[in-house]
């Protein structure tokens, strides 16, 4: 069911204990999406938990009450109603719901969003989640505290690119007026983001260095090498901007060693291709102009399957 505003503040209400997740490999959207509606139930004095399947990445480490963020249990029963927010499928979440007697609420923005909850608040039209959950707070008329406004404008500035990319519109700029009204600082908020260990920046020349461009330089992928440290395959956010700006580059891919042995991952950006439907085509999702998806097999297989597919759509779209 899609619910209105009202009406997933009232389900959010009436449940005795909430658990909050979101999609792994966490961006900003979905941590500062959980965190926000964590930090206003907790305020409403709800019992209310959040499960991320995976580690917190570093660079979102200033963000508040991260520290109260654990892994989910291994059997997934407990609580009255489980809320995934920035996730289009529950597979994102890495949380098998097969056991889970609540209900499950999902607040998103995704366009390759399946309907997978009870309760529905999803509008694709939103620059980020962040936006859906400062709706739903200013509705149920809730004080939005500087700690909730901090996740907020995180979720929001970093969904649109700090608001640059396509999706920044009227209503982005909107909430984030609002926002920095409710105490949220762009400015230390986009140097939190923005500082980086030195091993990122290493790693950074490394997968620039294998920058190759395809379809007439339509198509640029990047590639991060196997032998990079965990820590630096884990935090490539930002890398896939710089084949992104080629001038004349329609597709930009990132392809980096997914969690799994013999699985890749792809990132895909693009000026105007929709590349949630390229991705859905392999098995992940995403928005028009960004969007992702796991695939097997060896890095040179995958490049080898989806380059080709990807010069094809731009070719069938007439870019
Ligand atoms: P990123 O490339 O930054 O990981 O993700 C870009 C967008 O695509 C995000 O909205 C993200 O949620 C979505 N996305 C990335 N990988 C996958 C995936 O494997 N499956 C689905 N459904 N969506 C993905
Ligand atoms: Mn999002």
């Amino acid at each position: 069911m899609q619910g209105s505003f009202p009406e997933v503040w009232a389900e959010l209400m009436a449940a005795e204990s909430v658990v909050l997740t979101t999609h792994i490999n966490p961006d900003g959207d979905a941590l500062g999406s959980m965190l926000a509606l964590y930090l206003a139930l907790q305020n409403q004095g709800k019992k209310v938990r959040m499960w991320l399947d995976g580690d917190l990445p570093e660079m979102y480490a200033f963000l508040p009450a991260r520290i109260d963020i654990s892994h989910p249990p291994l059997t997934v029963s407990s609580a009255d109603l489980m809320v995934v927010l920035d996730a289009g499928d529950a597979e994102r979440t890495g949380i098998s719901f097969s056991k889970f007697q609540g209900k499950v609420m999902n607040i998103d923005h995704h366009l390759s969003n399946s309907g997978f909850a009870d309760v529905i608040l999803v509008d694709e039209t939103v620059a980020a989640t962040g936006i859906l959950v400062l709706r739903l707070l200013e509705i149920a008329e809730v004080l939005i505290t500087p700690a909730i406004a901090t996740c907020l404008f995180t979720a929001v500035a970093t969904d649109c690119g700090f608001f640059r990319y396509a999706n920044t519109d009227e209503a982005t700029f909107e909430a984030a007026a609002r926002l920095v009204r409710y105490g949220a600082e762009p400015h230390k908020i986009s140097e939190a983001i923005q500082k980086m260990p030195l091993t990122k920046i290493v790693a950074l020349s490394r997968v620039l260095a294998s920058l190759e461009l395809f379809g007439q330089g339509k198509v640029a992928a990047i590639m991060v090498p196997d032998d990079i440290p965990a820590t630096a395959v884990e935090d490539t956010e930002g890398f896939i901007d710089y084949p992104r700006n080629i001038a004349g580059v329609e597709v930009a891919i990132l392809f980096k060693p997914a969690g799994g042995p013999g699985q890749v991952k792809l990132s895909m950006r693009s000026r105007n291709l929709n590349v949630s439907v390229l991705a859905q085509s392999f098995g992940g999702g995403g928005h028009a102009r960004a969007a992702g998806c796991t695939l097997d097999g060896t890095m040179d297989e995958v490049k080898n399957r989806a380059i080709p597919q990807v010069i094809r759509a731009i070719r069938e779209a007439g870019l």
